[in-house]
């Protein structure tokens, strides 16, 4: 039963009233979560796996309006309700008390981010690419049968595999029913969290994991492949054949349902995910915006080319495709396929889905980039990006909702503002651009 919110209690307040305070001293573990870097990129929206968190203005006090006994009595009903059995909700539960590491993981905004060459960096780490060309020839007859059954390139997989657990190492350690009962209690989403949670007792029904091994990140997301229970419902596949869906223990069925996955998601085999480019002189920016498709000969004839005499790949001169600029006009730049869009459904993240396609080059000796990044050009904090989306507004760019999130209202307001300017309207936030309106 979804959580009633209301508005004057803070949250230690709250913690004093439930008792949860006791709770404090638990599971400060790393989690797979911490170990992925998406949320701390600007201008990005969060993983689709795990939906974003709506912008819920400054106010996160709440008040719980039942203890957690009240809560899991009445959420009890609703389980059973959806078929799950008596003995195996009371045996899942069994000893659940709610996590305040969840509590603060699921409250946190934090206010710097990582530039995004910083985030490629760590992505694509020498070790990383090395681990990744080791099990691409150890997996390498599973990853045949694989591509065969799915039609999604092996290299592919084994790089989806790598930036969400690195290769199963970081899975998170997290009891998953802990993890989303607390959300459905009291977290900022708990109607999502409802719905996982009984997806959760779905997968402990169907046998394909013990309650006691369904670990994961704090916010739910599970074993090698980090899918959130009702992904793991649609596309966890058995692919050793031993009767379970083991996304935690099986490297074979987590490249398998991540291979299932993309395939639902529109993966084109053997078509690359995109491929780096360079702008001429006077090129419009206006064009770098994902919503703006064109063929990739189409693009050519406005301007657009390959660095280093390199050439367009096989095929690709009629494929529909989209320009981003990572970084805005100043850094590198890119035409992003059918398979980027894939990428962007497992994370909805352009520099997760960046890294994915580059990664996936690395491990046969590609993947470089030619252009530079402009270093100089730091990311804004989140009160600077809420700042900057106050400042457009009042001078009548509508930047929608000052939540400090960089969405498409805000960069056709940023675009406008630097049209206004005289400056390449590429919609990328930058200090420059701050300061230009502070001083207006
Ligand atoms: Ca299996």
């Amino acid at each position: 039963m979804p959580l009633c919110i209301s508005r004057r209690w803070h949250l230690r307040q709250l913690i004093a009233a439930s008792s949860l305070i006791l709770l404090v001293a638990c599971a400060e573990k790393p989690t797979a979560a911490d170990a992925q870097p998406l949320q701390s990129i600007p201008a990005v929206p969060a993983p689709a796996v795990i939906p974003p968190v709506m912008p819920s203005g400054e106010n996160l006090d709440i008040q719980p309006t039942q203890t957690f006994a009240q809560w899991q009595e009445a959420f009890r009903k609703d389980a059973l309700a959806a078929g799950i059995r008596a003995e195996l909700f009371d045996r899942a539960f069994a000893n659940v008390t709610p996590d305040m590491s969840v509590i603060r993981a699921d409250r946190s905004q934090p206010e710097f981010s990582r530039p995004v060459w910083e985030y490629l960096n760590g992505a694509l780490s020498p070790v990383r690419v090395r681990k990744g060309q080791l099990l691409l020839e150890q997996y390498g007859p599973i990853l045949q049968s694989i591509e065969q059954r799915y039609g999604v390139d092996r290299q592919a997989l084994v790089s989806v595999w790598g930036m969400e657990s690195n290769f199963g190492s970081f899975q998170g350690s997290q009891s998953v029913i802990r993890s989303l009962a607390t959300l459905a209690y009291e977290g900022r989403r708990p109607a999502f969290a409802h719905a996982q949670l009984i997806a959760a007792l779905q997968i402990l029904q169907q046998g394909d994991i013990e309650p006691e091994k369904m670990l994961g990140s704090w916010a739910g997301a599970m074993g090698q492949t980090q899918f959130i229970p009702t992904t793991y419902n649609t596309h966890a596949v058995d692919f050793d054949g031993d009767g379970r869906r083991d996304i935690w223990g099986s490297p074979t069925d987590a490249l398998a349902s991540t291979a299932h996955y993309l395939q639902s998601s529109g993966w084109q085999k053997g078509q690359p995910w995109g491929f780096e480019v360079q702008l001429a002189n006077g090129f419009d920016y206006v064009l770098a915006d994902g919503a703006i498709r064109k063929t990739v000969a189409e693009w050519r004839q406005l301007g657009v080319s390959l660095p280093n005499g390199a050439s367009v790949p096989a095929g690709a001169e009629q494929l529909s495709a989209a320009l981003l600029l990572p970084a805005g006009y100043r850094g590198p730049a890119f035409l992003i396929l059918d398979n980027f869009r894939a990428i962007l459904k497992y994370n909805n993240s352009s520099s997760y889905a960046l890294a994915v396609g580059l990664l996936s080059e690395r491990f046969g000796g590609g993947g470089t980039i030619n252009g530079e990044w402009p270093k100089d050009d730091l990311p804004l904090s989140r009160s600077e990006r809420i700042e900057l989306q106050t400042l457009l507004s009042a001078q009548h760019y509508d930047a929608g909702t000052a939540d400090g999130i960089i969405g498409a209202n805000t960069r056709k307001a940023i675009r406008a503002a630097q049209q206004s300017f005289g400056w390449p309207a590429d919609g990328y936030p930058t200090q420059k651009l701050l300061q230009g309106l502070r001083n207006r």
